[in-house]
């Protein structure tokens, strides 16, 4: 009895230890639920909890220094240097340069300036409200991206600019930094998700298949996924109207605001879902898109070398780039997939 006890248990370890199992954390940080999972990894000295929490220190790092609301940021203290040069880390810059290419890009729709516009409709905050018309064209005044002077590692933000805010970027730009920290030490097989970023390190090792990034849908009010891209060392991002919004009078207002009305982007679209390899890529045009509406937006995307994109307009019909149509990204749905 007692030997066929013992038989059993070496059985169930040896099936535990050849049977791999993914590691996983959340942590609410970015002002989102952020969750890492370990697939594999290779590193002899470090376990995967621990290579995520290392990460997660990384990202909080990069939450203190990019950061709008934390005192002592390097955002925080260009937007409150009354116009004055202010010295920042190597970081700062790299991202003010890649919010500077994707407004030039965009043609404005990008600009990390509207931050007055954001802090004045408060979605972030405890009151959100439809500011008076006023006040909106008062600090749509403030918006200008031409006005972020770097030189070296000083930036200044020239009249009429105010102030600064990297929502719309940082997210992609910290979920690159931290698949490369996760990669550099032995990580082969891994998902980050920073709020509506995600990033796929490798293939799904345990279930040897690419991975399914799911793309929530727009309409739906759980959360529930509309379909999958199959990829791997891809980011996807999203940018949706139902992500941060309030509602007044039985009307939705989104946080997404277009720079050239001050208002919640309304260009016919609720969600667009960037495919690249660099998220910060993704964060910038998936914004960008959102702000340009399907026909403009496709059009940059299609013109932009290995990136791609799903576009879902306010009817829920769906649009896919070329790349989709030329194969080289698979697109399945959730009813086929099931
Ligand atoms: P999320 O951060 O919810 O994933 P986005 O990446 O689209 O969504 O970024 C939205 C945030 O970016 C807003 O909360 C605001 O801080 C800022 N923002 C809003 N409109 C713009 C815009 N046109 N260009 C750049 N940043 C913007
Ligand atoms: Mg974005």
């Amino acid at each position: 009895m007692k030997k066929i006890a013992l038989l059993a248990l070496s059985c169930i370890l040896i099936t535990a230890c050849s049977k791999q199992e993914s590691v996983k954390q959340s942590e609410f940080m970015l002002d989102t639920i952020c969750t890492i999972t370990v697939y594999n990894e290779n590193n002899k000295e470090k376990t995967a909890d621990e290579l995520i929490s290392e990460a997660f220190e990384l990202c909080s790092d990069y939450e203190n220094i990019l950061s709008r609301t934390i005192e002592g940021s390097d955002v925080y203290n260009i937007n409150n240097a009354g116009g004055n040069p202010i010295e920042v880390s190597d970081c700062t810059i790299e991202i003010l340069e890649a919010a500077k290419y994707y407004s030039e890009l965009s043609d404005g729709a990008f600009d990390i300036t509207t931050a007055p516009l954001s802090i004045l409709w408060d979605f972030e905050g405890d009151d959100p409200h439809v500011p008076a018309a006023e006040d909106i064209e008062t600090e749509k005044a403030k918006i200008d991206y031409t006005k972020i002077k770097i030189e070296g590692n000083t930036v200044t933000l020239e009249a009429p600019v105010e102030a600064i805010d990297l929502g719309a970027i940082a997210k992609g730009y910290i979920t690159d930094k931290l698949a490369e920290y996760l990669t550099e030490n032995g990580v082969t097989s891994a998902i980050i998700s920073l709020g509506g970023n995600i990033y796929a390190i490798g293939e799904n090792e345990i279930d040897d298949r690419p991975f399914n990034l799911g793309i929530q849908d727009p309409k739906a009010e759980d959360g529930s996924i509309i379909g999958y891209v199959t990829t791997a060392d891809k980011s996807l991002v999203t940018s949706g109207d139902y992500q941060r919004y309030f509602e007044e009078d039985g009307v939705r207002y989104h946080h997404i605001l277009d720079p050239a009305t001050g208002y919640p982007a309304d260009s016919g679209v609720c969600s667009v879902t960037i495919i690249s390899d660099k998220s910060v890529d993704g964060d910038a045009l998936s914004t960008s898109c959102f702000v340009l509406g399907l026909d403009e937006g496709m059009e940059l995307i299609n013109s932009l070398d290995g990136i791609d994109a799903v576009f879902i307009d306010n009817d829920g019909n769906m649009y896919f780039s070329d790349g989709f149509e030329n194969g080289e990204i698979e697109y399945t749905s959730a009813d086929s997939a099931e």
